[in-house]
C-alpha cells in the first residue's frame, strides 16, 4: 500500500529524512518508534501526501486516513460533523464508530468542550470511519488513561481484524509495539535505523480474566 524511495525532507539545514526506504505491505501491522525529534511525524505527513516539500519516490494508496499527534478537530463543528468531514457515507457508520470509541454521549459536543482523551478518541474514530487501507496514527494513545488504552487497543486490532488495513503506528512505549504490531522499526538519522518482524507470543488483554474484573467495576 506504500512504497518508498530515497525519500528527503529537509527544513532549512536540518536534514530529518535522509534518503529514506520504505515498503508497506497491505494489511501490515507497524509500529515505528524514535526519539522525539527523528522525523516520525514527518514521515507519516509525507505518507499521507501532506507534504509537497519532499523529494523521491513516493506511491502511496489513494485510500489512507491519519489521527494526528494532537487531535485536529474542526472547532466550529460538532464532533459528530468532525467524524463524517467529507464523507457522503451514511451517519450510522459514524454513530458506530463514536460508539466504538465510547464517545456516544459526546456526539452533539464542541470539541474545545473535549479532554485531551476524547479529543485523541475523536480523531481515531474519524480515521476508522474512513476504512481506509493505510491507517497513520501518530501516537493516538499518548493522552489516553491506562483503562482506555487497552480498551482503545482492543479497538484497533479488532479493527484490524475486520478490515485488514495496513497500519503504521507511531509510539514511544515499546512493550505497546510489541503488543500490538507485527512488524517494529526505529526512525534515526533520518532512515530506517531498524526492522524486524514481532514473533513472540503475547498477553491478550482481550481475554484476561482479571481485566474484565476490573473493566466491570470501573
Ligand atoms: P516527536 O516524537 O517529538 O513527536 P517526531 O519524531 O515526530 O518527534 P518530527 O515532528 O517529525 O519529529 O520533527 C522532526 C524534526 O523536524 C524536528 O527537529 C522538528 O523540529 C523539525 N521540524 C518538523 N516540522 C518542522 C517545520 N514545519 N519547520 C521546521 N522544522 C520542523
Ligand atoms: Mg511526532
Amino acid at each position: 500500500v506504500a512504497s518508498v524511495r530515497d525519500l528527503t525532507r529537509a527544513f532549512g539545514e536540518r536534514v530529518v529524512l535522509d534518503a529514506l526506504d520504505l515498503e508497506i505491505g497491505s494489511g501490515e501491522f507497524i509500529a515505528l518508534l524514535g526519539r522525539s525529534g527523528s522525523g516520525k511525524s514527518t514521515l507519516l505527513r509525507a505518507l499521507a501526501g501532506l507534504d509537497r516539500e519532499v523529494s523521491g519516490e513516493l506511491s502511496v494508496t489513494d485510500s489512507v486516513a491519519v489521527a494526528f499527534q494532537e487531535p485536529r478537530l474542526v472547532p466550529w463543528k460538532r464532533v459528530l460533523a468532525n467524524i463524517t468531514l467529507g464523507l457522503d457515507g451514511p451517519a450510522e457508520r459514524a454513530h458506530a464508530a463514536l460508539a466504538e470509541v465510547g464517545l456516544t454521549e459526546r456526539a452533539q459536543a464542541w470539541p474545545l468542550t473535549l479532554s485531551g482523551g476524547e479529543a485523541q478518541r475523536a480523531s481515531l474514530a474519524r480515521a476508522l470511519v474512513r476504512e481506509p487501507d493505510l491507517l497513520l496514527l501518530d501516537e493516538p494513545f499518548s493522552a489516553l488513561d491506562a483503562l482506555t488504552r487497552i480498551t482503545i487497543h482492543q479497538l484497533v486490532v479488532e479493527l484490524w481484524t475486520r478490515h485488514r488495513p495496513a497500519v503504521l503506528l507511531v509510539t514511544h512505549d515499546v512493550d505497546e509495539a510489541l503488543l500490538l504490531a507485527d512488524r517494529v522499526l526505529v526512525l534515526d538519522e533520518g532512515r530506517i535505523a531498524h526492522d524486524s518482524p514481532v514473533t513472540a507470543p503475547r498477553p491478550r488483554h482481550r481475554d484476561n480474566p482479571e481485566l474484565i474484573t476490573l473493566r466491570a467495576d470501573l
